[in-house]
């Protein structure tokens, strides 16, 4: 049988690669599921519920020797790497467009590696192993309550016998699969949202949630309708146009990514410096690579000398662990039935999906993504 594992994450990372409810499908369909001790503690998925799911709880280093392909939500460390051999599978985020040096590290050791961040979103059958969407998804929502928990008046308007409350003014910018969630889990609070992208064609889906679409002279759509990359003088005059909106607004959700590259900066220092006191910034691009807000910090709140907040959020899908868990086991158990045949693994390196998501085949990178990432 075909042997899937998953992995307890390092610590700080809330998320499991596999649910209970995939592992019994899986078992159904007869692979062998191992489930690393303890993987699933922070989502409370406990051993149990994988042993009644059929998975057998085995310790780490079974769980990596024994796999075919090991399912880890993070790229795994030294001490996974170091331990796989030639022709196991690993299938993830793995950072290949960010992170080279890992990509040639399993190439070296002729190791199979999936990584989500190379799916091609856009062809509908790849739309179910679609990992950046879902947990989009749940950063958006998960980004929504933060906010909201933060600020520190209430979203929605309130007519009280002690006065009316009006309602907080919340500002998305990016408006893709996070943003768009954000506006919807805001709107339902009962803020007044507006949101902002620079593809002019997210306009309907966020009229479409009630909000109001915001524009700037600048707009870029690039390939695959994703955003390009912009200019200095487009990224200029954007911050420029884009300052007003901010000091207008409560509280403002930045999502902005451009794949592969570090996030854009939409909001400079000097709207930082003009923003209301009180105005709460979740920053859900920011990374080691930078964010959307000047002088957001990875994983830390900075408090600005005006008053405002800016909350680094780049982790908000391991903040809403079952969920994000339930919906990341369920890509990855769509990723695994597409490479199976007859009770094989087949990796069709011609496929338009498949081979696409392979950073690295027999101990090649073959993606064109991450080979030009390398130039
Ligand atoms: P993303 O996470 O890469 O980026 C988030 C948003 O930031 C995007 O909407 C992008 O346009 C925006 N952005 C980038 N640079 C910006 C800038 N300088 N200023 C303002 N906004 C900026 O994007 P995503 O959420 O993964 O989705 C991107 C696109 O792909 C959307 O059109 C989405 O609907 C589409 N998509 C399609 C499918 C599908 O067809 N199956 C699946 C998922 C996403």
């Amino acid at each position: 049988a075909i042997t899937i594992s998953a992995l307890k994450e390092a610590p700080g990372e809330n998320r499991v690669a596999l649910s209970p409810d995939v592992v019994r499908k899986l078992v159904k369909s007869e692979y062998q599921v191992l489930i690393e001790k303890d993987a699933g503690q922070h989502a409370f998925y406990q051993d149990s519920a994988y042993t009644d799911a059929g998975a057998q709880v085995v310790d780490r280093n079974t769980a990596i020797e024994k796999a075919s392909i090991i399912a880890t939500i993070d790229q795994p460390g030294a001490d996974v790497v170091d331990h796989l051999q030639a022709g196991q599978t690993l299938l993830g985020l793995l950072a290949p467009l960010t992170d080279l040096e890992f990509v040639k590290k399993l190439a070296a050791k002729k190791v199979n590696a999936m990584a989500f961040e190379l799916l091609p979103r856009t062809v509908s059958r790849a739309q179910t192993m679609d990992v950046l969407s879902s947990q989009a998804s749940v950063a958006g929502y998960k980004a929504a309550l933060l906010a909201a928990d933060k600020f520190t008046r209430y979203f929605p308007m309130m007519i009280t016998a002690a006065g009316t409350a009006k309602p907080t003014k919340v500002l998305v910018l990016g408006t893709g699969v996070a943003g768009l969630q954000a506006i919807g889990t805001t709107k339902r609070l009962g803020a007044m949202v507006s949101g902002y992208d620079i593809r002019p064609a997210s306009r309907g889906e966020v009229e479409s949630l009630g909000a109001t679409f915001l524009t700037t002279s600048v707009s870029a759509t690039g390939e695959g309708g994703y955003a390009r990359a912009l200019t200095p003088e487009e990224t200029a005059q954007q911050q420029k146009e884009l300052a007003g909106f901010i000091a207008e607004n409560d509280v403002i959700i930045t999502t902005a990514q451009v794949p592969g590259r570090r996030p854009p900066l939409l909001v400079t220092q000097d709207s930082v410096d003009q923003a209301k006191p009180g105005t709460v910034f979740i920053d859900l691009a920011a990374s080691d690579l930078g964010g959307n807000v000047a002088g957001s910090k990875a994983d830390d709140t900075v408090v600005t000398p005006n008053g405002a907040q800016i909350i680094a959020a780049g982790d908000m899908a391991s903040q809403l662990p079952a969920s994000a868990s339930d919906m990341f086991a369920k890509n990855v158990q769509a990723v695994i039935n597409d490479v199976t045949k007859d009770g094989e693994l087949v990796f069709d390196v011609d496929d338009e999906v498949v081979g696409e998501l392979l950073a690295t085949y027999q101990g090649e990178i073959i993606s064109s993504r991450v080979r030009s990432a390398m130039k």
